[in-house]
C-alpha cells in the first residue's frame, strides 16, 4: 500500500493569509449580543478559535474583545466557539466581504 503523503507548499500561515483581500462593507458583520457577558467571560474562546486573529480582548481592558472584522474569512467558527452563544454573525453586505483567490 502507497504511504506518498500530499504534497504540502512550505508556505507560513501569515505568507497564505496576505493572499486574502477583503471588500470593505463600511461596517462590522461581526459582534457581540451581550457585552456584559464578554465582560463576565474568563475564557475567550472567540480569540482562541478564530483562525484569522480576528477577535482580541485588551487583558488591562473591560473584557469585550475588539473585532477586527476586515481579517474575517467568513468559516463561521466564532459562532460555535463561543460557549455563551454570544456572538453576532451575519455576513457581509452584498459585495463586500472575503475574496479567496488561488495562487
Ligand atoms: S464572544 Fe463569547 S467567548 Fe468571546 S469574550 Fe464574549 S462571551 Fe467570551
Ligand atoms: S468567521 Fe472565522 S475568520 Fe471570521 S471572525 Fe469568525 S472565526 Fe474568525
Amino acid at each position: 500500500m502507497s504511504t506518498a503523503q500530499p504534497h504540502v507548499p512550505d508556505v507560513s500561515i501569515e505568507d497564505r493569509l496576505y493572499t486574502v483581500k477583503y471588500r470593505d462593507a463600511g461596517e462590522s458583520h461581526l459582534g457581540v449580543e451581550n457585552p456584559d457577558v464578554c465582560a463576565d467571560c474568563t475564557t475567550n474562546e472567540c480569540t482562541s478559535v478564530c483562525p484569522a486573529a480576528v477577535w482580541t480582548v485588551d487583558p488591562d481592558g473591560d473584557g469585550v474583545p475588539s473585532i477586527a472584522y476586515e481579517n474575517c474569512l467568513e468559516c463561521g467558527t466564532c459562532r460555535y466557539g463561543c460557549p455563551y452563544d454570544n456572538v453576532e454573525w451575519t455576513y457581509p453586505k452584498t459585495g463586500g466581504g472575503v475574496v479567496f483567490k488561488q495562487g
